[in-house]
């Protein structure tokens, strides 16, 4: 039926439209949200969190750079080198001051002459060349720039996690003539970072200029070797490792997740402090609300055309009503009677039942309306419409065919059953005349009958009882007239039964 058609079109637009919509508004705010969240991070969390870290570390760790390099060019420290070492206590001494001064965990001279590692103790070792703990020595000695940062354990505290700063230390003439500094516990410096990683849920980690992880938080997740290796960075180390002093940002993909991150070189420790945050985890508050508002614009989607959908069937159904309901008599009109045809014939072919239609009109009705009026008219018409519906069954459908003729469907019901009816009709008018105060008119109708024939047309049935009616009024009106009756002039006009013909002549 293209009126369902055109209601399921209406749905599905409405249903899209409803969709796209919430669809647009969820997604845009999502994108834009997120997208706030991602950009915050990047350009002020992130580097926010670097500068802290970097003037945290100015005072535990470069406080330590400083001291090393005034030990590497105290003229005490190299007098007693170039000397000869000659009494340990008298640097021992020295050392000791040192570290109980700055509060370092240790301090420290070895000399490239007798090798000899002299720390606040005393004398801890010898250093060699084939010593693999002594390694750092030998790297220093063959250093380009005057000193290094380095993470190991400490001999001398029963091999504590420390992080050394190993300055070179030259004669008047710039050889090299042994290595001093101090060594802090990196325990200090984790627990800048843990305190860090915690409150923020970023990750902080140091980086030496190969892109080793030299320095993490105690609680590091899988951040260890060397960030060449590490899945979705590759190709971003030449960025990492550039050797920026001023903070650069970046972004990557691990496993579905956008990291963002945020590194520095700093050049007194010659590492790179990198922050990193998992935005994708940042920005899960923010797909969940995305997830509740689509599941919101859903069910306001299914309630909204819940609603369009019971608005559309009751106003659908009350325009149809209105389309098919005659006002003056509340029965149907031509296009109801047009829908209950449709219906009807589908009746009549699937069970063959008999079904007759009978076609009546007030007689001489013009008069009534030229001496009482319009309105009156129309009182008579309704009045009429209500006589004949009393008289009929519940099943028989009345409908106002126009003007003041009316057409009745009967079903089941052959010819002889309608003629019977039609003259109860006839005569259930005859004597109901139109009553109004003092005006009393007397009605009569005149009827058509006619049975309808199997392969028949609706327009065919009609226009059989049509004339069918046009022969009762010729024969003098007030009477009920079939088709076949309607042929045979003289006939009387109350015919028990008989076929009408398709053919009158
Ligand atoms: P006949 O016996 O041959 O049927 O004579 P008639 O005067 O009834 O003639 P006809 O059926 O041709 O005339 C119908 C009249 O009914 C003409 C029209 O003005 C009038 N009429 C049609 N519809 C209405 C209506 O809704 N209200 C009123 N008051 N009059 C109507
Ligand atoms: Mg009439
Ligand atoms: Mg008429």
């Amino acid at each position: 039926m293209p009126r369902l058609n055109y209601r399921s079109r209406l749905i599905v637009w409405i249903t899209l439209l409803v969709m796209v919509g919430f669809l647009t508004i969820s997604i845009a705010s999502y994108v834009v949200s997120r997208n706030a969240v991602r950009d915050n991070i990047a350009a002020q969390e992130l580097p926010l969190t670097g500068d802290n870290i970097y003037s945290e570390l100015q005072k535990d760790i470069l406080r330590p750079v400083f001291i090393s390099s005034l030990m590497a060019q105290d003229t005490f420290v190299r007098d007693w080198l170039l000397r000869g070492e000659h009494d340990a206590t008298e640097l021992t001494r020295y050392l000791a001051e040192v570290k109980q001064r700055y509060n370092t965990l240790t301090a420290f001279l070895v000399s490239e002459q007798s090798r000899t590692y002299y720390h606040a103790g005393g004398i801890l070792k010898n250093v060699r060349k084939d010593e693999l703990r002594d390694q750092w020595y030998f790297r220093v000695r063959g250093m380009k720039s005057d000193y290094e940062t380095n993470v190991d354990p400490d001999m001398a505290n029963r091999d504590a996690m420390t992080i050394f700063i190993n300055y070179r230390v030259s004669d008047f003439k710039g050889n090299f003539i042994g290595t001093t500094g101090v060594g802090l516990k990196v325990d200090n410096v984790r627990g800048l970072i843990d305190s860090y990683q915690k409150r923020f849920d970023r990750e902080i980690y140091f980086l030496d200029n190969q892109g080793n992880v030299v320095l993490t938080g105690s609680a590091h997740r899988g951040k260890k070797g060397n960030i060449r290796e590490w899945d979705g960075l590759h190709d971003q180390v030449a960025t990492v490792l550039s050797n920026n002093t001023v903070p650069l940002q970046l972004e990557y993909k691990r496993q579905g997740a956008l990291f963002l991150l945020n590194t520095r070189f700093i050049p007194e420790l010659g590492w790179y402090l990198v922050v990193e945050q998992n935005a994708s985890s940042a920005t899960l508050a923010h797909r969940r609300i995305f997830g509740v508002n689509l599941a919101i614009g859903a069910v306001v989607t299914l309630a909204v055309l819940g609603l369009m959908l019971m608005f559309v069937a009751r106003y659908q159904r009350r325009i149809e009503k209105m389309a098919t309901t005659d006002h003056l008599t509340g029965l149907s009109n031509r296009q109801g009677l047009a829908l209950l045809f449709d219906h009807t014939m589908k009746q009549v072919a699937r069970y063959g039942e008999a079904m007759s239609v009978v076609l009546f009109d007030l007689d001489h009705f013009k008069a009534v309306n030229d001496t009482h009026g319009h309105l009156t008219g129309d009182r008579v018409i309704a009045w009429v419409a209500q006589t004949v519906k009393q008289a009929l069954r519940e099943s028989d459908v009345l409908a106002r065919w126009g003007g003041e003729e009316f057409l009745i469907v009967m079903m089941p019901c052959d010819l002889a059953q309608a003629l019977q009816v039609s003259e109860k009709i006839r005569s259930a008018v005859q004597a109901s005349p139109y009553r109004d105060n003092e005006l009393c008119l007397p009605l009569t109708i005149s009827v058509g009958v006619a049975q309808y024939q199997q392969g028949e047309s609706i327009d065919a049935l009609l226009a059989r009882t049509d004339r069918a009616l046009y022969s009762a009024k010729q024969l003098g009106r007030n009477r009920v007239e079939s088709l076949a009756r309607a042929m045979a002039p003289g006939d009387g006009a109350m015919p028990a039964s008989g076929n009408p013909s398709l053919t009158p002549t």
